[in-house]
């Protein structure tokens, strides 16, 4: 099932770049087209529901279908009862549920863009009470769906006492249908239409929304690159006007226009005539308006005219002109100046919606018109509103690349400054992604989406600036690593190589770090810095680790007896995964022992206490910590004194030319020093020969690691080699 989001990455890639030589790798992978499975509950209507004749359709299955036929893949939907598609969904046999999003699904789910909103409501009987409130239930019964949005809130909010779960929707309301005492907690507007279309009258609504809930199409955490995907094909349907189509006549079906609505409509206009007419006549109130004769209400009927007109072209809100109108005008400039070259920004300001939340709406329109004026005056005619926040910037046409590289690099640079709003001055920082006619793109769809890769790219950077390349297109390579990686593993393809740590003082091996090594079938020995980064933001990098861990536990009884503590590279990301924390403890219950666990330093936001929480938690089952490549990255007191190491190991960047740096001395005798006062054992990389090692021995750090000593081996060699080896130092 996974292999499949990667597989449809390079068939995107593929059809987008259609007119692009193909390498025989992306020809090969053309060939396997993707299929999307989707899941869901086959009585949801009419979110996903059967038909008549027992085929799936309904608001997201359509929707799923329009996605599909953008990103080029094939649906297929198995639908079952909600529990089985959950089930399903966390056993990788279907990628796409859609479904509400609440706070804790959010742990196990990823989401694609939201397409509705909806809430949650009682139903009963016609006798049944109005329950204003959930707490004035009085301990009368709840039905619910199981392991629904709806379900996970009345746990939260009431309890479990008066909840009954069920999984058949037919079931219940033949249970309910004439108890008065008897609620369904269900998502309201669907529900009532699923009671009409289905003539089951004896329920109604019976209380206000209770809690609402965004709705969207979800995969199953970590699996980025498919939403990424969906997110892709969303944008795509929204801009060809499909999904509103879609959810127009969704809207209509669920609440269909009946006989008297057209003849309500019908006697409302005639009603309207009349009284317009009768005005007319009454006060013959006559302006001249461009040569002709009109009443007061043909003023105001042109004024709604003209501002329909004006609005297709620009923000109601921004007054620039909009998505649309820009497109308007690429599409111009390239019929018009094919030979020359024509530049396109996406460009955003970076932390628009604390700017928003803090200044306010209009604020943020002003600011965003005071930066158009700013961009104007760098001789630029065409900047629009895109969406909130998101400006688009006509370059061009001029007679070469350059000229538009660096006038949008001039421009960069003048927009990083104060904006001035009335009594405020705002420092406004920009973000930009820049596509280049006809180098990047030749039509305006590719300019949008490869100016909307070049914009993410940017935001990702530190530069925030980048000019589109193809390089910035999900690699073919990068697709198959991941593709193959379990099989890989299977295959015995992964290999632990281990690189001994000396103690300087004792001339003694005390350690070993674990290093993996990967020998591809088809692409032969692959350095691990060209595939950890890929598992890491795929989320496969939690199987590797273990993968290593549970060969680590085994191999550390024999080397704990020769004095070696093993080390391993766990991935911060890995620490705030349950799933990952939970395997490595179940796993000391079977080998008693103890493991090192080196961590690179990387920055943390929201997670850090649970990160924090579950380095102590491990602690506890007995595994001792390492900071690894301390000295780059984001260390700080804070991390330190939070994690309180076994060891600390000084990045090589600082010892491999220790030799004559005064500066790396000091550093290095600074962290010995700290290392001491932490109560931490301090280890230096990167010692590359033994002059290295005297020098920080006499620096007083005690722990060495380094080709030096000796370079990373297979089991048998390390045990080889720990046998012959000395030292004296
Ligand atoms: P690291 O954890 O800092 O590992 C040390 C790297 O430096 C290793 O490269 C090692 O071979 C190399 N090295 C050791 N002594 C010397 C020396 O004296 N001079 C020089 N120039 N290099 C030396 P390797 O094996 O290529 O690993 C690179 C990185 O890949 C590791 O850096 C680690 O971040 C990551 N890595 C390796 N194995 C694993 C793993 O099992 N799990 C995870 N999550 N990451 C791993
Ligand atoms: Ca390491
Ligand atoms: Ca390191």
């Amino acid at each position: 099932m996974f292999k499949l989001n990667y597989i449809c990455f390079s068939l995107l890639i593929c059809a987008l770049l259609s007119s692009c030589q193909k390498t025989t790798e992306e020809t090969e992978l053309d060939q396997e087209r993707l299929t999307i499975v989707m899941g869901g509950d086959a009585d949801y209507y009419p979110y996903t529901y059967l038909d008549d004749s027992n085929k799936p359709a309904g608001l997201d299955v359509r929707i799923l279908q329009a996605i599909a036929e953008k990103i080029n893949a094939d649906l297929k939907i198995e639908l079952g009862s909600w529990s089985e598609t959950l089930e399903k969904l966390e056993n990788d046999e279907i990628d796409i549920v859609p479904m509400f999003k609440t706070a804790y699904r959010q742990h196990e789910v990823m989401y694609a863009v939201p397409h509705k909103n909806r809430y949650y409501a009682l139903f009963g009987t016609a006798s049944s009470s109005y329950i204003k409130s959930i707490s004035n239930l009085n301990g009368k019964p709840v039905y619910v769906q199981k392991n629904t949005a709806g379900h996970e809130w009345l746990r939260k909010t009431i309890g479990h006492s008066n909840i009954v779960a069920f999984d058949d929707i037919y079931d219940v309301y033949n249970k309910i249908q004439n108890n008065n005492e008897n609620y369904i907690l269900n998502e309201a507007v669907q529900f009532r239409s699923f009671l009409k279309k289905n003539d089951l009258k004896l329920l109604s609504i019976k209380s206000p929304p209770l809690v609402s809930y965004d709705y969207g199409f979800a995969a199953k955490s970590g699996n980025n690159e498919l939403i990424q995907l969906i997110n892709l094909g969303i944008s795509a349907i929204t801009e060809s006007g499909e999904l509103d189509i879609i959810m127009k006549e969704y809207e209509l079906d669920l609440n269909p226009r009946s006989f008297f609505y057209y003849i309500f409509i019908y006697v409302l206009l005639i009603i309207v005539l009349f009284v317009l007419a009768s005005i007319v006549y009454k006060y013959r109130i006559k302006i001249k308006v461009v040569g002709k004769t009109l009443t007061e209400e043909g003023i105001k009927r042109i004024e709604a005219e003209k501002r329909v007109i004006y609005l297709k072209d620009y923000d109601e809100f921004t007054g620039l002109i909009n998505r649309n109108k820009i497109k308007k005008e690429l599409s111009k400039l390239i019929e018009s100046n094919s030979d020359q070259f024509i530049g396109f920004i996406q460009l955003s300001i970076i932390d628009y919606t604390d700017l928003f939340l803090n200044i306010g709406e209009s604020a943020t329109n002003d600011l965003e018109k005071n930066l158009a004026i700013k961009i104007k005056q760098n001789n630029i005619n065409n900047v629009g509103t895109i969406s909130p926040g998101k400006m688009g910037v006509i370059l061009g046409p001029h007679e070469t690349k350059d000229i538009i590289i660096n006038h949008s690099k001039a421009l960069f640079g003048n927009l990083n400054d104060t904006i001035n709003l009335g009594k405020n001055n705002i420092d406004i920082r920009c973000c930009m992604g820049l596509v280049i006619y006809p180098d990047h793109a030749d039509n305006v769809e590719t300019f949008f989406r490869h100016s909307y890769l070049a914009h993410s790219h940017a935001l990702a950077s530190n530069s925030k600036f980048c000019v589109y390349d193809k390089s910035l297109e999900p690699d073919p390579k990068k697709i198959r690593l991941v593709t193959d990686f379990r099989q890989s593993l299977v295959d015995d393809e992964f290999s632990l190589y281990y690189q001994p740590k000396l103690d300087l003082k004792k001339n003694k091996i005390i350690g070993a770090e674990i290093l993996i090594r990967w020998v591809h079938h088809q692409f032969g020995f692959l350095p691990p810095m060209t595939f950890i980064p890929l598992l890491e933001n795929t989320g496969l990098i939690k199987e590797l680790t273990l993968y290593i861990l549970a060969k680590a536990m085994e191999k550390q009884v024999y080397f704990k007896e020769q004095g070696v503590l093993l080390s391993i590279n766990v991935s911060t990301r890995d620490l705030t995964d349950q799933v990952f924390v939970q395997t490595a403890i179940k796993l000391t219950e079977h080998f008693k022992s103890i493991i090192m666990i080196e961590i690179t330093e990387t920055a943390f936001s929201n997670d850090y206490k649970m990160f924090i929480d579950n380095v102590h938690l491990l602690k506890e089952h007995g595994f001792h910590f390492s900071i690894d490549d301390y000295g780059t990255g984001y260390s700080s007191m804070q991390y330190l004194r939070d994690i309180k190491p076994y060891e600390i190991k000084i990045d090589q960047s600082f010892i491999k030319n220790i030799i004559g740096s005064n500066e790396d001395e000091i550093l290095v005798s600074s962290t010995v020093n700290m290392g001491k006062g932490l109560k931490a054992r301090v280890t230096a990389e990167g010692v590359e020969d033994m002059e290295i090692a005297k020098k920080i021995k006499k620096l007083d750090c005690a722990y060495a690691q380094g080709y030096g000593i000796a370079k990373p081996m297979t089991e048998a060699d390390f045990i080889d080699w720990l046998k012959k080896s000395s030292f004296d130092i």
